[in-house]
């Protein structure tokens, strides 16, 4: 540290990511979420030589095609919809924008919510979940401050049906409500349908988990035109040129794609239960997911012994040390040969 770093910021922890170990290919990485499988074949079409040789342009300061295609796939106004680079852009911005007078969260849940309100010197207010990790909606109303949800929650895996969502946007019309679908595309149920009925109510999405672009950067979010209008001044005041061409030309035509979407989050969804009845069988306690990884606890061992088991035999999952769940891993779903792996060194480990 320089003594030159703000004051308020000398003893702030920053976000841990996950490991992103070398040699990559020689292990099994289920520990960020990431798909197994490349982006769709139609997004590697989109990288011409055209597309590169026009990387001497600035990117479409309107993300222009992208956002059509956005618009047209999910049926939602071209003016409802932002891009981001990464949805961790987005919502900085919504915060940013919305979260001055303090930010709402879950003890249990995406932990960079905690570390952008603090590194914007937000007040927070943390609304823990109940004994079986679920969020009580009644929590989250009469509220003085931005909420912010991660419907399916991670990493938990826990959804949240579109009526609680309801109840909370609803409860809490003088503040913005930001519902972060990271994960919806694996089994949650979708806030959409209600940001016509809610100008207080956003949603934040990503490409990162279930369309396999998460080194392209991408994330977008869905409002009121009014909260989107709020966000492009964010965006403006910061990074206009946020979202780069190459990753709008593989965005757009990843979207397009709905055939290979489909296909991928489907094998992802028929993969995560053959996990989750395996692990069951084992004497796991697996706790029910509709996300593309799954929150699991070992019989017998610690959730460390379990973590660095698995490790000397080349797989990572993640783990957090938090009260509550530091006996829990978070496994992301690979493929199906990856996760027969996973089970087979899993056997080893807590039957010997
Ligand atoms: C992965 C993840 C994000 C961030 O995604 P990017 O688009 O890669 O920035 C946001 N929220 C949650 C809950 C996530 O798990």
């Amino acid at each position: 540290m320089s003594k030159f770093l703000t004051q308020r910021l000398q003893s702030f922890a920053a976000y841990t990511p996950g490991e992103q170990p070398k040699n990559a290919e020689t292990l099994i990485k289920l520990n960020t979420n990431e798909s197994p499988y490349p982006p769709s074949p139609k997004a590697m079409e989109a990288l011409t030589k055209t597309s590169i040789e026009d990387l001497r342009l600035y990117s479409d300061l309107s993300a222009s095609a992208l956002i059509s295609a956005l618009s047209e796939d999910l049926q939602v106004p071209r003016d409802q919809i932002i891009c981001g680079n990464g949805s961790d852009e987005i919502i900085y911005f919504a915060m940013l924008a919305f979260g001055t007078r303090g930010v709402s969260f879950a003890d249990i849940t995406y932990g960079f919510y905690d570390v952008w309100a603090k590194v914007s010197g937000f007040s927070i207010q943390i609304l823990p979940l109940d004994q079986g990790f679920n969020i009580n909606p009644e929590d989250y109303t009469t509220n003085d401050r931005m909420v912010i949800i991660a419907n399916p929650n991670a990493p938990t895996g826990i959804a949240l049906p579109q009526s609680a969502i309801e109840t909370i946007v609803n409860g809490n019309p003088d503040q913005v409500v930001l519902i972060d679908e990271a994960y919806v595309d694996f089994g949650g149920e979708s806030a959409i349908p209600l940001i016509e009925k809610y100008d207080n109510l956003l949603i934040s999405r990503t490409f990162s988990k279930s369309r396999q672009m998460a080194g392209a950067r991408l994330g977008f979010a869905l409002g009121n035109a009014e909260l989107i209008r709020d966000l492009n001044k964010i965006r403006y005041s910061i990074n206009p040129y946020n979202v780069n061409s190459l990753t709008q030309a593989l965005g757009t035509a990843s979207i397009k794609d709905k055939d290979y979407f489909d296909w991928t989050r489907s094998e992802i969804i028929r993969t995560r239960e053959y996990t989750v009845e395996a692990l069951g069988k084992l004497g796991f306690s697996v706790m029910p997911s509709s996300c593309n990884f799954v929150f699991a606890k070992p019989p017998r061992i610690s959730g460390k012994a379990y973590q660095d088991g698995l490790r000397q035999r080349n797989i990572f999952v993640r783990r957090f040390e938090l009260a509550r769940i530091e006996n829990y891993l978070r496994i992301t779903i690979g493929s199906m040969p990856q996760m027969k792996r996973l089970i087979e060194a899993t056997k080893e480990l807590i039957c010997s």
